[in-house]
């Protein structure tokens, strides 16, 4: 979304262990972290989300993060 002030976070492949259930991915309200298939990497759906940052806490590898700017 053009202008909005909160940042969308991303799945860092290289630390993602693209686990059979992503935990993070269920503590999202808003179902913008999107893993279609079992041990897929998932992905961020950036209109959906709204940066709230629960999911980065939630990630046990610290796979999910957020671009410093
Ligand atoms: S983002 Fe974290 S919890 Fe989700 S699949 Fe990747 S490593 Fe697992
Ligand atoms: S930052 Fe919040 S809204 Fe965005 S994917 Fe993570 S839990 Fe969902």
């Amino acid at each position: 979304m053009i202008g909005a002030n909160y940042r969308v976070p991303q799945i860092d492949a290289a630390r993602c262990q693209t686990c059979r259930q992503c935990r993070a991915r269920k503590t999202c309200r808003l179902k913008a972290l999107v893993q279609f298939e079992a041990s897929e990497l998932p992905y961020i759906d950036r209109e959906l989300c709204r940066g709230c940052l629960v999911c980065v806490e939630e990630c046990p590898f610290q796979a999910i993060q957020v671009e410093s700017r």
